[in-house]
């Protein structure tokens, strides 16, 4: 069995999520504060979806992508980072570059390899050689890329915070960029996957190699997208009503 990520013929792949289990619950909630973990057994009790597994990474590898899925639940459940919060965004400030680099850029990778039925399929060309290069060789990249813009949807958690939705190919280009778009933890995630994204003009959006972190507020589009997500995510009886 070869690993996908430092492709080495191993006896034995792991069974590895496609994506961390944390991301199925909200990372931010209506009193807008990022969520603490709660470890109360009957507040989590049969709120979280089964991940999607696959048998994709070695053991070494593996621990590679814990770490930095370890660092990033950190940054989201840790309230002693510090998070300045204004009426476009709310903004992290001191997060480690790589590790949440790394892991924001995992994600895409991960959703384009895996066979899973689950997850669209997504076709990233010539990048997903590039991206499996950077994540086996630490390389984190400049900020613009496969950068990651994280957006929080101005309505109510509740509706959001029972499902992943995988990344998928939005329709048109984002100023001729390829882009991707996901729900994750609650959050609406756009992963931008272009050759010439260093010409993006807003490439404060991005996570900053000195650590600030910006979710934006956002409304109609994304917020429109998310409804149609969730009541789709109903209608076939894959949210439990949380009434
Ligand atoms: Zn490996």
């Amino acid at each position: 069995m070869v690993c996908r990520l430092c492709k080495k013929d191993r006896r034995l792949l792991r069974e590895s999520h496609i994506f961390p289990e944390w991301l199925y619950k909200p990372l931010y909630d209506d009193n807008h504060r990022f969520f603490v973990l709660s470890t109360d057994v009957n507040m989590r009790r049969g709120t979280r979806p089964k991940g999607i597994y696959q048998r994709l990474l070695c053991h070494e590898c593996e621990q590679r992508f814990s770490k930095w899925e370890g660092y990033a639940r950190d940054v989201f459940y840790d309230l002693s980072l510090k998070v300045v919060e204004d009426d476009r965004a709310v903004v992290f400030s001191d997060l480690q570059y790589t590790p949440f680099k790394l892991f924001q850029m995992s994600l895409i990778w991960r959703a384009s390899i895996t066979s899973r039925p689950e997850v669209h399929r997504i076709n990233l060309g010539p990048h997903t050689e590039r991206l499996r290069k950077m994540l086996f060789e630490n390389r984190p990249g400049e900020v613009y890329e496969y950068g990651s813009i994280l957006m929080l949807p101005t309505l109510s958690q509740e509706l959001m915070q029972q499902f992943v939705y995988p990344p998928e190919s939005i329709p048109t280009k984002i100023d001729g960029h390829s882009a991707y778009r996901a729900v994750f933890g609650g959050l609406f995630w756009l992963f931008i996957v272009s050759n010439h994204s260093a010409r993006l003009p807003h490439q404060e959006v991005f996570l900053s190699k000195d650590g600030n972190l910006p979710v934006f507020k956002v409304g109609g589009p994304a917020v429109k997208f998310m409804q149609q997500l969730a009541s789709d995510f109903f209608a076939a009886g894959m949210l439990r009503d949380s009434k």
